[in-house]
């Protein structure tokens, strides 16, 4: 068996940290990654659809996945809402020949490098302060004062998780960040570019 086929990438931030846009990023520039969609049971968002970001499903049936033992991984990312990695996702990611990529809380993501060690690449992308991590999460606005307070506070925690992570990008300007990814998930995998 290639062992090559069972690498990985995690990536985990704090939200506002520009996670999500580095993502695709690396999944425009590398097919031969592929994006792990996990399940939640947080309510969909406009302009989000059901496969693509995730799996939304039913608070009921987030726990018959957790009873079935059908997840890698899960957290109560925001209070009540619960996110999982599939492993079926992993299978089927695997079984096409790709590797997958892990968009997931700081706390997931430490969870998944603890179990895959050196097949997996751990990075931690990080905002160049804090106060650009509040405005960047006010410019965005889709949640309630409240819920973005909540995501402050946690935001607070998940940045001291860094040392955990194989590689921290500090995401100061996106074409730097993007410049970095790449060449840590060209280097992991063996890919020259
Ligand atoms: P959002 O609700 O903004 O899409 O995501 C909230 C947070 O949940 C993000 O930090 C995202 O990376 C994380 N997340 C998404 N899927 C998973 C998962 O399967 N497991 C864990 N632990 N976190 C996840």
């Amino acid at each position: 068996m290639d062992s090559a086929v069972h690498k990985m990438i995690i990536v985990s931030a704090p939200s506002g940290a520009g996670k999500t846009t580095i993502v695709r990023h690396l999944l425009q520039k590398f097919p031969q990654l592929s994006f792990s969609v996990s399940a939640t049971s947080r309510k969909i968002r406009e302009g989000e659809k059901d496969g693509r970001e995730y799996y939304f499903v039913s608070s009921d049936e987030f726990r018959l996945l957790i009873s079935n033992e059908k997840l890698l991984e899960w957290q109560e990312v925001y209070s009540g809402s619960y996110y999982g990695t599939m492993i079926s996702e992993v299978k089927r990611i695997n079984d096409a020949g790709q590797f997958p990529v892990f968009d997931v809380d700081v706390v997931g993501g430490l969870n998944i490098k603890k179990m895959y060690g050196s097949d997996s690449l751990a990075l931690f992308i990080k905002p160049p302060s804090f106060e650009i991590l509040e405005a960047r999460l006010r410019a965005r606005a889709t949640d309630s004062e409240e819920s973005l307070q909540n995501r402050l506070s946690k935001a607070k925690w998940e940045l001291t998780f860094e040392q955990g992570f194989d590689k921290v990008i500090v995401n100061n300007t996106l074409e730097t960040a993007f410049e970095q990814a790449e060449k840590l998930v060209s280097d992991f995998l063996g890919i020259r570019t």
